[in-house]
């Protein structure tokens, strides 16, 4: 008897990759996507190829820490996420850099969906707990002062 069909497919949980992680704390902690030498175009996160021009000459690029919001919306998954069990309302935002990025992040110390074109700047805030029980930070934003 084939079970897949019984009961779909299982969900797989998160799995943390500490390498991974450790090699992407630049863009994590600083936003630091890459340029292409060859056309100018920027990107986060970091590519190693240009998607636009396939050149292989990508150049660190800091992104702009400030910028203003597309759209916010509260996520609740409705249970408690694995890692992130002290935070339950969080309000995430895709984010228009001052350099034309957009970003998908939270907002922190914020629970109410905030109108378009609201400022924000990028502050470094725990994001969770990873498999081994470690803390995880990383970039979200703040509203502007
Ligand atoms: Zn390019």
């Amino acid at each position: 008897m084939n079970f897949d069909n019984l009961y779909g497919p299982i969900p797989k949980v998160e799995t943390h990759n500490t390498v991974r992680a450790f090699k992407e704390k630049d863009g994590r902690y600083r936003l630091i996507g890459s340029q292409c030498a060859d056309c100018g175009q920027i990107w986060f996160p970091r590519r190693f190829i240009c998607p636009k021009c396939h050149g292989q000459n990508l150049q660190p690029y800091a992104c702009a820490q400030g910028g203003e919001i597309v759209v916010s919306w509260v996520d609740n998954m409705g249970f408690p996420t694995i890692g992130y069990e002290d935070i339950d309302d969080r309000l995430i935002a895709m984010i228009r850099l001052d350099d034309g990025i957009h970003i998908i992040a939270e907002i922190a110390e914020c629970k109410r969906v905030l109108p378009k074109g609201t400022r924000v700047q990028l502050v470094i805030r725990q994001q969770k707990r990873d498999d081994t029980g470690n803390l995880v930070y990383g970039y979200k934003f703040k509203i502007s002062e």
